[in-house]
């Protein structure tokens, strides 16, 4: 049997006529239409030339039959490959380069572009509707056998989100997915009566194994929508019972009239993760909606690490515990730190993944030989255990021989009056080495940057307060909703030199 479809397509065995996603405007997609039409997917990719262990490269937009390639690439035995619908062609070239897939499907409007980098794959393409070449020769296909695969092969090799560095492909395999998010469904109480408002891009951990296998595993209906709608969102809501999103997806949403208590009582479950949420988000969603979100912790390396709890104490500003199965500590020089202290998050388990692809290098810098991963995430745990995440190793300032953790300085101005969100960098400097710089966005005008200093030079120490406080009108972001803190060091990299 073919691990992972064997396990996502369990709970909607036997269910073949219930709705499995509800599409804008009112069209629904069974589950046996989901699955038939992604054998028929997999019969395309075999007659494209597709044998077990050959990638798939896929950058299409967000629809049914981009779930059906992701389950057709599987079920062939296939490593599917999904990437960034905001990729350039130049950039989609590192990909193939690196990747060397088999077929590359993209939107019929870059077909000459991507055909003029895709060296020896075979380009087909599905576009915004799900038409296109593959789906024409899948809709000419018949049923399909999915080919047997263990727990150990590959299923998707997916680039990290590129935010300290070049992306690294990171090797997932069957066992990696299928529990992780038997694992997550179990925790978070998934059932076939739920309702999930999927909105997140499915090339990215969150929506395509987070939210698509959490909602297969589980045999319930996804509100499917092409992306972050929040109309459609609010209009979703009364009928749904779950929402999974970026902490942007949260605060566009209080931008929101519309969301009331009223409109979020049927709702059960809100889910946030990919980069971290204010606790002021978190407290804004309690009071308009009587609702405590539920923060969590993961990347594309290991899936999810940790929750907070479902049922215990939502605490905002934490990402809560390690998932069942998954063992998580808090390195410094090769020992976890004394309690409560600030070091490495590492993480082991199930969830780990397998490397990264063509660079054994970075693996056995990042990937301990006995199974623990380098995360790369500063990370502290509170007395009674929850986890918090102090930012990222790469973000930390050293300056005059001393460590600043942004985190620290961006809690305390993010509470300031008049402030919306901040990011502090460290920045070259002639005497520090680093120099820490704030950048602050105002949540209105008359805000200054010197009633910040002032206000921070009361409460920290010298070395840390910022040298330079600079207000902007937003903060650099990628799809994911991830501060680009890199491009903020090299906007101001020439502030002191
Ligand atoms: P790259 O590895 O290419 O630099 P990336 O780390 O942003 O990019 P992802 O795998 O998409 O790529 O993101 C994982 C990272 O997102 C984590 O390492 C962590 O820094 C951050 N993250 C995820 N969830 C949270 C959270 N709840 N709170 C804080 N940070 C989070
Ligand atoms: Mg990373």
């Amino acid at each position: 049997q073919n691990h992972l479809i064997h396990a996502l397509r369990a709970a909607s065995a036997g269910r073949d006529g219930d709705t499995f996603a509800r599409l804008p405007g009112g069209e629904t997609v069974s589950f046996g239409a989901l699955f038939a039409g992604a054998e028929r997917m997999a019969a395309a990719l075999v007659a494209l030339g597709v044998v077990p262990g050959d990638r798939v490269a896929v950058q299409v937009g967000k629809t049914i039959e981009a779930i059906q390639l992701y389950l057709g690439t599987v079920m062939a035995g296939g490593i599917f490959l999904p990437l960034n619908t905001a990729y350039t062609a130049a950039e989609i070239g590192y990909f193939i380069g690196d990747a060397t897939p088999r077929v590359v499907v993209c939107d019929p409007k870059r077909l000459a572009e991507t055909e003029a980098i895709a060296g020896a794959a075979r380009v087909m393409t599905l576009d915004a509707a799900g038409r296109g070449s593959l789906r024409e020769l899948a809709d000419a296909q018949g049923g399909f056998d999915p080919v047997q695969r263990d727990s150990g092969d590959l299923a998707a090799i997916l680039y990290t989100s590129g935010t300290t560095g070049r992306s690294k492909g990171a090797m997932l395999s069957h066992a990696n997915l299928a529990s992780n998010s038997q694992v997550l469904r179990d925790h978070w109480r998934f059932t076939e009566e739920d309702v999930l408002i999927h909105a997140l891009p499915i090339f990215h951990t969150h929506g395509l194994f987070v939210a698509t296998n959490i909602a297969l595993l589980a045999g319930c209906q996804v509100v499917f929508l092409a992306g972050f709608d929040p109309d459609a969102i609010v209009e979703a809501m009364p009928e749904a019972t779950a929402l999974m999103g970026v902490p942007t997806f949260y605060t566009r949403l209080l931008a929101d009239d519309r969301l009331t208590r009223e409109r979020a009582a049927n709702m059960r479950l809100f889910v946030s993760g990919s980069a971290p949420l204010l606790v002021d988000t978190h407290e804004q969603w309690e009071a308009r909606t009587g609702h405590r979100i539920l923060e969590r912790y993961g990347m594309t390396e290991t899936n999810m690490s940790t929750s907070n709890p479902y049922d215990g104490e939502r605490r905002a500003g934490t990402v809560g515990f390690a998932l069942p199965g998954v063992e998580v500590r808090i390195m410094e020089n090769g020992a976890e730190v004394a309690p409560g202290e600030i070091g490495v998050l590492e993480v082991r388990g199930p969830n780990v993944f397998q490397g990264y692809w063509q660079m054994p290098e970075k693996t056995a810098e990042e990937l301990r030989p006995d199974g623990w991963f380098i995360t790369g995430d500063l990370a502290r745990q509170a007395a009674d255990g929850y986890y918090i995440i102090v930012g990222r190793q790469k973000d930390l300032v050293i300056t005059g021989g001393f460590n600043v953790y942004p985190k620290e300085l961006e809690s305390l101005i993010d509470e300031m009056p008049g402030v919306l969100e901040s990011a502090v960098i460290g920045v070259p400097h002639p005497d520090f080495g680093e120099a820490v710089v704030a950048v602050v966005v105002p949540s209105a005008p008359g805000l200054e940057a010197e009633t910040i200093s002032g206000a921070l030079s009361g409460v920290l120490a010298k070395f840390k307060q910022p040298k330079r406080v600079i207000l902007v009108d937003e903060l650099p972001r990628n799809t994911m909703g991830k501060v680009q803190k890199k491009a903020l060091r090299e906007e101001y990299a020439g502030l002191f030199t």
